[in-house]
C-alpha cells in the first residue's frame, strides 16, 4: 500500500521540504512539500532522483576491503570496524595521534561533530574540509569582520521581502533551486522586485535580471568599488545609518575615489553606464538584499572582494531590516544545539593550544586559518602535502577529494602514500577506489536528522522514510561505533544517534519524535529585526559598529579597506602568456543536475546532460574550427603536459575571451578503469593546488585562470 511521508531533502544545502511516496517499503516518488515554508513545494530534479540512487545497482551495499591484487572483498560490518579501529590504534601508537585526519566537504554537519568527537578525544587537530580555502570561508570571515556575523550566504538575504535583489558570483537557480532560487523568482515575478545579477555568464538567472553585469572573472572587487563610488558620490547612501552605526566611512569614501566608473569599466569590461545604473538601482530600491558566493571567493582576492560587496549593504543601511540582509543571531532557533557551534567548541575545550597550533595552515595563513578561523580546521592542501613527508598517515574520508580538490593527480598520489584509508560513501568514487576499506553510507531518506534551516527562524526535523537499504549505515552511527572501539569517551552524554537527536532538541522541551508529532517537519519562530538597536551595538565587531574600516585587518597586516588586485595570470598581469593561452578560464561553475561529483550514475540526470561541457563563444570557436558538440582539449600553463577533454557547447552567453567548464566530472560507468576515468574530464587536473595563493586563505586561482582550447579527435 502507498503511503506519503513528509521529510526534508538533504541532496544539497537547500534542505527542501518533500513528500515521499513509499510503496511496500520502497520509495517510488519524491515531490516538493507545498506546506514547507522554505521551498513551498518547489524541488529540483536532483532531489527527485534520489529514488534512483537508493536502489541503483552500483550503490555500495556492504563494507569492502581492497586486497593486495587490487580486487575488492566483501567483509562484515563487525570485521570492518575491527580492522579500522585496530589500524588506527596501531598508527596512533607508532606515529602519534596527529598521524590521523578526518576529511569532509559536503556532508552534513552532524556527522562532523561525531568525527571531531573521536578526533579530539585522541588529541588530533586535523579536521580537513577539502574546499576550506574558498567555499564559504572568505564570505563568512568578511561578513564577520564587517558586521560581526555572516549574512550574505544562504542564511541572511530576506528575498521574500526585498524590493531589489543583488546576486553576485552565484546562481541560486542552479545551486539552491528549491528554497532560495524559487524565492528570487517569486520576488521578481509576483512582487515586481528588481533583480541585478553579476556573473561573467548569461545564466538562466541573468536572463531574468533587470541588469546583468558581465564582469571579467576575478575583477569583482573593482566592480563593487565602482558601484560604491557612484553611491557615495551621488549621495545615495543612508546618511543616518552611516553616521550612527558605521566606522571608517571617510576612509572608505577616500578609497572609492580610486575607482571611478570609467576606470572600473576598463578593469572589469562592464560598461560604465551599466555600473552607474546598477549602483542607482540597488541604492534606491530599499529594502535590498545581497547574496555573494563562490564566484567571488575562488580566486586570489576573495576576502577583499567579499568585503567590497559587504560595503554596499552597510552604507545603504540594508541591514537587519525586513527585505535586507538579516543578522541571523541571536536567533530563537539557537535553543537547538547547533552542529556549527558544537564542533568548534570541541576543539576549544579539548585541545591544548600547542596542539591546535599544529594544524596545517596556521603558520602559513595565520589570519585565515587561525585567528579568524571559526571552525578550527586545517588548510587541506598543506595537510595533503604532509602525507608523502610522513605527516598524516591515516584518513577517514566522507567525500571525494580526488575530484573536488585542485591538483587531482597529486591528490591521488598522496592517497596512495597513506598507510591506511577509509572512505564512506554511496558509490565507489575515484577517492574510494584508493581506499583500504570502503563503507556504504545511508542517504537522508534513511536517517533521522535535526535541521537548522536557511531562515534563522526555522528549525526542522527530517525523519527517515525507510529503513536503510541493507547494509548501508548512518555515518553518525559509524563514528560513534569507531569512538567506542577506540576506547574513547564522548564529549556528549549520548551513546546513539537517537539520543543525539533528542539532545539537540532538549532545550525545546521535546524529543525528536515528539517534535515531529507536534510540529511536523518545521517549527517557525518569531524573528526580530533591527536587533542592534535594542543592543545599542553590533555584537561581534570590536567597535560595536559596522566596520567599513577594519582595525582587526590592519593589526594583522592586511588592507583594512577593500581593494582590487589583478589575478596573477590574465590579460593585465601576463599578457605574453595570453598569446598561447588566450582564454580566461572559469573552472567549475555549478549546475542543478549534479551536486559536486554526485549523480553521474543516475539515468534521469545523465539523460539531461550526458557529457562534460565547456561553454565557448561561437565567434571564438569559429576561429578555432570548433563546432557545437565537438570534443575539445583544455590546457593551462600551470599544469603543462596535462589536458582534459570536454564537449564544446557554443553560446553567446559567454564573452569571446572567456570559457567555462563543468567541474567534478568522472565516468562511473567506466568500470574497466579502477578509478573510473577520473582524470579524463576533470578540470582539477589542469587547475593546480599550488601557489600563487590568496595571501589570507591560501586559495589558488580557480575562477580566473587562463587556458587554451584545441579540437580533439572525436
Ligand atoms: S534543491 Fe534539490 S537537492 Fe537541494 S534540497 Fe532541494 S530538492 Fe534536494
Amino acid at each position: 500500500m502507498a503511503e506519503v511521508k513528509r521529510t526534508i531533502c538533504m541532496g544539497c544545502h537547500c534542505e527542501c521540504g518533500v513528500l515521499v511516496t513509499v510503496e511496500n517499503g520502497k520509495v517510488t516518488k519524491i515531490i516538493g512539500d507545498p506546506d514547507h515554508p522554505q521551498n513551498e513545494g518547489a524541488i529540483c530534479v536532483r532531489g527527485m532522483s534520489y529514488q534512483q540512487l537508493l536502489y541503483h545497482p552500483d550503490r555500495l551495499r556492504y563494507p569492502m576491503e581492497r586486497q593486495p591484487n587490487g580486487e575488492w572483498k566483501r567483509i562484515s560490518w563487525d570485521e570492518a570496524m575491527d580492522k579500522i579501529a585496530s589500524k588506527f590504534k596501531e598508527l596512533i601508537n607508532k606515529y602519534g595521534p596527529e598521524s590521523l585526519a578526518f576529511v569532509f566537504c559536503d556532508g552534513d554537519r552532524d556527522n562532523i561533530v561525531f568525527n571531531v568527537d573521536w578526533l579530539t578525544a585522541i588529541q588530533s587537530p586535523h579536521l580537513l574540509g577539502t574546499d576550506a580555502q574558498y567555499c564559504i570561508r572568505p564570505n563568512w570571515i568578511a561578513d564577520g569582520l564587517t558586521f560581526g556575523q555572516a549574512l550574505t550566504w544562504e542564511k541572511g538575504p530576506d528575498y521574500k521581502n526585498s524590493k531589489c535583489i543583488l546576486i553576485w558570483g552565484g546562481n541560486p537557480l542552479e545551486t539552491h533551486l528549491g528554497s532560495k532560487g524559487q524565492e528570487i523568482l517569486q520576488a521578481k515575478y509576483n512582487r515586481g522586485a528588481k533583480l541585478i545579477v553579476v556573473d561573467p555568464r548569461f545564466t538562466n538567472l541573468a536572463s531574468k535580471a533587470d541588469i546583468w553585469l558581465q564582469v571579467r572573472p576575478a575583477t569583482d572587487a573593482a566592480l563593487a568599488l565602482g558601484m560604491l563610488n557612484v553611491i557615495i558620490n551621488e549621495e545615495l547612501y543612508d546618511k543616518e545609518f552611516v553616521s550612527e552605526w558605521t566606522v571608517g566611512f571617510d576612509k572608505l569614501r577616500e578609497r572609492v575615489q580610486e575607482y571611478p566608473p570609467d576606470k572600473v569599466a576598463e578593469i572589469t569590461w562592464v560598461p560604465e553606464e551599466k555600473i552607474r545604473e546598477a549602483a542607482r538601482m540597488y541604492a534606491t530600491n530599499k529594502p535590498a538584499s545581497v547574496h555573494h558566493r563562490m564566484g567571488v571567493t575562488m580566486n586570489t582576492n576573495g576576502l577583499q572582494t567579499c568585503r567590497a560587496v559587504d560595503m554596499l549593504i552597510a552604507i545603504t543601511g540594508n541591514l537587519d531590516i525586513p527585505g535586507g540582509n538579516l543578522l541571523p543571531f541571536p536567533s530563537p532557533t539557537s535553543k537547538v544545539r547547533s552542529a556549527y557551534v558544537e564542533f568548534p567548541k570541541l576543539y576549544a575545550e579539548r585541545l591544548p593550544k600547542e596542539v591546535k597550533q599544529r594544524r596545517y595552515g596556521v603558520k602559513e595563513f595565520p589570519f585565515g586559518f587561525d585567528k579568524a578561523n571559526p571552525w578550527n580546521d586545517s588548510h587541506p592542501v598543506l595537510a595533503f602535502d604532509s602525507i608523502p613527508q610522513g605527516g598524516i598517515r591515516g584518513m577517514f574520508i566522507v567525500n571525494d577529494p580526488v575530484m573536488g580538490m585542485q591538483g587531482s593527480k597529486q591528490t591521488a598520489k598522496d592517497l596512495e602514500h597513506l598507510e591506511f584509508l577509509v572512505v564512506m560513501d554511496f558509490w565507489m568514487t575515484p577517492t574510494a577506489s584508493f581506499a583500504n576499506i570502503v563503507l556504504p553510507a545511508a542517504t537522508w531518506l534513511e536517517r533521522d536528522l535535526v535541521h537548522e534551516l536557511h531562515y534563522p527562524s526555522y528549525v526542522g526535523v527530517a525523519p527517515k522514510v525507510i529503513d536503510p537499504v541493507p547494509e548501508c549505515r548512518d555515518e553518525r552511527e559509524v563514528s560513534i561505533e569507531l569512538r567506542k572501539r577506540l576506547g574513547l569517551k564522548s564529549a556528549y552524554p549520548v551513546e546513539s544517534v537517537k539520543e543525539w537527536n533528542d539532545y539537540r532538541l532538549e532545550r525545546l522541551g521535546v524529543t525528536f519524535d515528539e517534535f515531529y508529532q507536534k510540529y511536523g517537519t518545521v517549527l517557525k519562530f518569531q524573528f526580530e529585526t533591527e536587533k542592534y538597536k535594542k543592543f545599542k551595538k553590533f555584537p561581534g565587531t570590536p567597535s560595536g559598529k559596522v566596520e567599513l574600516y577594519s582595525k582587526t585587518l590592519e593589526e594583522n597586516g592586511i588592507d583594512p579597506l577593500p581593494h582590487h588586485e589583478e589575478p596573477p595570470v590574465g590579460p593585465v598581469t601576463t599578457p605574453e602568456l595570453m598569446e598561447e593561452y588566450p582564454f580566461i578560464f572559469i573552472s567549475g561553475s555549478r549546475k542543478v543536475l549534479y551536486f559536486h561529483g554526485y549523480g553521474r550514475q543516475l539515468p534521469w540526470l545523465r539523460e539531461l546532460q550526458p557529457d562534460p561541457e565547456v561553454e565557448i563563444n561561437p565567434e571564438a570557436a569559429e576561429k578555432l574550427g570548433i563546432n557545437d558538440g565537438d570534443w575539445v582539449w583544455i590546457e593551462t600553463p600551470q599544469a603543462k603536459g596535462e589536458r582534459v577533454k570536454f564537449r564544446a557547447r557554443l553560446t553567446w552567453g559567454i564573452h569571446p575571451k572567456v570559457v567555462n567548464a563543468d567541474s567534478h566530472w568522472w565516468f562511473p560507468e567506466r568500470k574497466d578503469d579502477p578509478h573510473r576515468a577520473c582524470f579524463e574530464s576533470n578540470v582539477n587536473v589542469v587547475v593546480p593546488r599550488y601557489p600563487p595563493y590568496d595571501q589570507v586563505f591560501g586559495c589558488p586561482i580557480i575562477r580566473g585562470a587562463i587556458c587554451k582550447i584545441t579540437k580533439a579527435e572525436a
